[in-house]
């Protein structure tokens, strides 16, 4: 039934403490004590830093970190910090990894750390000549993006190209021009952005046009990190098990259904790496999907082949816009740590590290996928989460589990009528 009388309308809810809007929290949702402590309880992330993170804290979702062994990144042993709240991931990526380990390992590259920022134009009466005329300032254009982040510059980024593109739109012709920014070790969003509406006056200026949109395209397809893998027969059980995964990598290029899923597996191992390290998994997310669209049918972010020798060949190419420094990263003390246990001292270095991450977590999804079938994989984790789902706590949470595993059926209500059973057990004991 609806309930009328409670209101999502809070007036001055932003200038409430943490505290006083988690009590407005907790009568709004019928919250009892324990929950709402819970909820305060902000771990390792001070609530005071939480509150100026984002707007209207209340408290702080917690997510596991695990750590994927077993990488070998450019010549250099690598421990990853990962934060997802999905079984396996993790252990996907230290399999993943310890099948191409006596290979060498992971071998990356990256395009450059260069950034986009978007100005859209329109009601541009002669938008060729116009694109010709904002060509023309290239110089002064350099100057004013330039002069908008001296920090910036002082680290060896700045601008280092401007293009115009003329858009056929649904509103007629649009005038957008392209900032292309190196933004060295941030994101970048804050500094291109800022240039992008510092400059847009004069654009409009120049062209006679309106000026709207003045923001970066996520698509940033000129920081593309690339990792590649060689891993070797006998490591991953022979030639059926390797023409298995490059069959399911066919699947993903010629299918949009399967290269959904695929691209989302390899973005399970990205997110986790971006996540604990304080950058913005959408922005990364956003910059994958569209890459995978590229060519107008969204593809496979990955390729499988077979060399020469017989051998199974993996590699990856995606944009990775992430910082070391700007947004969370700096500010959050667990991305700090985890950037530590990384030992990584650019963000390209990351970006790299983080795409060969998002190859290994595909290697082993496809693997499993071609030959035991996922579910087998996820068995013990999943048979955990259904055995809480079912109501076990503390020891009970393994009994069930194992239980469930050993009927190869990890079913609810199958854990609930097990959970009954030992706790009718326990009581008749
Ligand atoms: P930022 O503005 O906080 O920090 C970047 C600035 O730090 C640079 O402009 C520079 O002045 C300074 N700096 C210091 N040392 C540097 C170094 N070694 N290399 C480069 N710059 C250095 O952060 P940002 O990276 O510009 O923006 C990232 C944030 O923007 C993220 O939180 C993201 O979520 C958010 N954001 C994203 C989008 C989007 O993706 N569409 C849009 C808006 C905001």
């Amino acid at each position: 039934m609806i309930d009328t009388t409670r209101s999502s309308r809070i007036s001055g809810f932003h200038k409430k403490s943490p505290a006083e809007r988690l009590g407005i929290v907790s009568d709004f949702a019928g919250l009892d004590a324990a929950a709402a402590a819970r909820l305060s309880d902000t771990g390792n992330l001070d609530l005071s830093l939480a509150d100026r993170l984002v707007e209207n804290v209340i408290g702080s979702m917690n997510i596991p970190l695990g750590i994927a062994t077993n990488m070998r990144v450019d010549g250099e042993d690598v421990l990853i910090p990962m934060a997802t709240e999905e079984s396996s991931v993790v252990a996907a990526v230290c399999n993943a990894a310890r099948q191409c380990y006596d290979a060498g390992g992971f071998t990356t590259s990256m395009s450059g750390t260069l950034m986009i920022a978007q100005i859209q134009a329109v009601d541009v009466a002669d938008p060729h000549a116009a694109r010709l005329r904002i060509l023309g300032r290239r110089e002064e254009i350099k100057a004013i993006c330039d002069g908008c982040d001296p920090v910036l510059l002082s680290f060896g980024g700045g601008f280092r190209d401007v293009e115009v593109r003329v858009l056929d739109s649904q509103s007629g012709p649009m005038l957008v021009t392209h900032l292309i920014v190196d933004t060295r070790d941030a994101m970048g969003a804050n500094a291109v952005n800022s240039m992008a509406e510092t400059l847009a006056p004069h654009i409009s200026a120049w062209t006679g046009g309106r000026v709207y949109l003045r923001i970066l395209s996520n698509l940033a397809d000129r920081r593309l990190a690339r990792a590649h893998a060689v891993w070797p027969l006998d490591q991953i059980g022979g030639e059926a098990v390797r023409d298995g995964i490059v069959s399911a990598y066919h699947f993903a290029a010629a299918d949009p259904y399967r290269a959904a899923t695929h691209n989302k597996g390899i973005m399970n191992g990205v997110s986790a790496v971006v996540l604990a390290t304080g950058n913005d998994t959408r922005a990364v997310e956003a910059g994958a999907h569209a890459f995978a669209a590229r060519s107008g049918q969204y593809g496979s972010l990955t390729r499988f082949e077979v060399t020469a020798d017989g051998q199974l060949s993996g590699s990856i190419e995606l944009p990775m816009a992430v910082g070391l420094i700007g947004g969370a990263t700096k500010a959050h003390p667990t991305a700090q740590a985890c950037l530590k246990i990384l030992a990584v001292t650019s963000a390209e270095r990351l970006a790299r590290i983080i795409a060969a991450v998002g190859l290994a977590q595909n290697f082993s999804a496809l693997k499993a996928l071609a030959t035991t079938g996922i579910q087998k994989g996820h068995m013990a984790l999943h048979a955990q989460n259904i055995a809480m789902m079912a109501g076990a706590v503390g020891d009970e949470i393994d009994r069930v589990a194992a239980a469930l595993v050993e009927r190869g059926t990890v079913r609810q209500d199958i854990a609930q009528a097990v959970l009954q059973d030992l706790r009718g057990g326990a009581a008749g004991a």
